[in-house]
């Protein structure tokens, strides 16, 4: 989807530029960015180059703290590489829980990379009762070590997430199945989730909870926002959101 609403926003902001995608195998990452070095290219790395980018950049210091790269563009030749992940998880928690977080227990199901980004948002936005929910708990530990954001970690059990207020789901159940990373019917009475995940037709897990009853979002809002943040990287402008946003509704059916 990203090409969709990147090459949207470049042809209202008036650039002659392409956004395209690139299919590169493992082996081939050096070339691909040897070959991008020379163009002078700037763009987005996903799945499964965030971290490895982060070695071959010039990183912010929250990139390198997220150990993830998700934006890069070159300067003199450099390659220089940021995380607007981060920014787009707060953007998502902000529209969800517009109260605020500071004083809520929040759940990240997941220990991976989107997990990494999630754990320095709540940071930002103030929650200090983070549990990470898991199925491999060194993995968790790791994670919150690297990070360095204190973590209670729990195995991915629904008895244990009851009283948690905002649950994040940063793992790719409900990506290419219709399964959820736990029933709505374990949810608080008020909780709200966010599901990293999206697709054309929200994820189960989010339609299942909002006809629950709970405030329930897919992890659209954070695609637009990481691509609007990558975009005000490379320009040095605002990103035309709602430029975005058509072209997304365009591509995906979906309202904004
Ligand atoms: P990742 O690095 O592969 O991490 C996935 C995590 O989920 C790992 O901790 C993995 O545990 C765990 N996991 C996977 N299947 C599980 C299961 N059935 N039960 C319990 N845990 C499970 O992937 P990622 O980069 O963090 O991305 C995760 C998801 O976030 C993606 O599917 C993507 O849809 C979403 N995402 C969305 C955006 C956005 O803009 N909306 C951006 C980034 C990512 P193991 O290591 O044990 O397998």
């Amino acid at each position: 989807l990203s090409p969709a609403f990147q090459n949207a926003a470049l042809a209202h902001e008036g650039y002659s530029l392409r956004y395209e995608p690139l299919d590169v195998e493992p082996v081939a990452l050096g070339a691909t960015l040897d070959a991008l070095a020379v163009q002078g290219a700037a763009g987005n790395i996903t799945i499964p180059f965030k971290q490895a980018v982060v070695e071959r950049a010039h990183c912010t210091s929250l990139a390198a703290r997220v150990g993830a790269v998700n934006t890069f563009w070159h300067e003199r030749g450099a390659l220089y590489g940021d995380n607007t992940d981060v920014a787009g998880v707060v953007a998502s928690i902000v529209s969800l829980c517009p109260e605020g977080i500071a004083d809520t227990r929040c759940v990240v199901i997941g220990a991976g990379g989107a997990a990494a980004a999630v754990l320095v948002a709540l940071e930002q936005l103030g929650c200090r009762d983070i549990v990470m929910a898991v199925r491999r708990a060194e993995q968790a530990q790791e994670l919150s070590e690297r990070v360095r954001v204190a973590v209670e970690i729990v195995a991915l059990d629904p008895n244990r997430l009851s009283d948690a207020r905002l649950l994040i789901n940063a793992t790719s159940i409900g990506m290419r199945e219709n399964a959820m990373p736990m029933s709505p019917a374990a949810l608080g009475k008020d909780a709200a989730v966010l599901d990293l995940v999206y697709g054309p037709n929200e994820t189960a897990w989010v339609r299942a909870c909002r006809a629950a009853g709970h405030r329930a979002e897919d992890g659209l809002r954070m695609l637009v926002e990481q691509g609007a943040g990558a975009f005000e990287r490379w320009f040095a402008v605002t990103a035309p959101r709602d430029v975005m946003w058509r072209a997304l509704s365009e591509a995906t059916g979906r309202r904004a």
